[in-house]
């Protein structure tokens, strides 16, 4: 599967934190990131991750461009609900293809878990 990780920079240290406790899961699958959030998680667990611009340099609209064209399974976007971001337009697009293409979206990090959890479990692997 190819999962795409995204952190805005209040809730990066969430996701490093998921990144090292489902390392083992992560490792089985080809792993995309926006830039700074693809360095730090690369950092911290050694995970390979192919790294795409940072956010508001582009990084979320190259997500977006995958997701249209159905080359991802799964993106966990851990968004900060409280700051406004300069990429918010970004943002909405790549969240609403995510919708479009009904892939499967984590905003946070309990979700994010749940996620970790189904594909861990196998839960992606069958017909729902
Ligand atoms: P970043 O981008 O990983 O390069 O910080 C995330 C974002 O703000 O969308």
């Amino acid at each position: 599967m190819k999962i795409a990780l995204i952190a805005h920079d209040k809730k990066k240290n969430k996701m490093i934190e998921l990144a090292v406790k489902y390392r083992e899961v992560l490792a089985k699958h080809t792993l995309y990131a926006t830039g700074t959030t693809g360095t730090l998680v690369m950092g911290e667990t050694g995970l390979n991750i192919i790294r795409m611009k940072s956010g508001p340099l582009g990084g979320d609209q190259q997500i977006g461009s995958m997701i249209a064209d159905s080359q991802l399974d799964l993106v966990i976007f851990l968004r900060d609900p409280l700051t406004s971001q300069p990429h918010e337009p970004d943002i909405s697009a790549l969240l609403r293809l995510c919708d479009v293409q009904n892939i499967p979206l984590a905003t946070n990090y309990r979700s994010a878990t749940i996620m970790l959890k189904a594909l861990d479990d196998g839960l992606f692997d069958k017909e729902l």
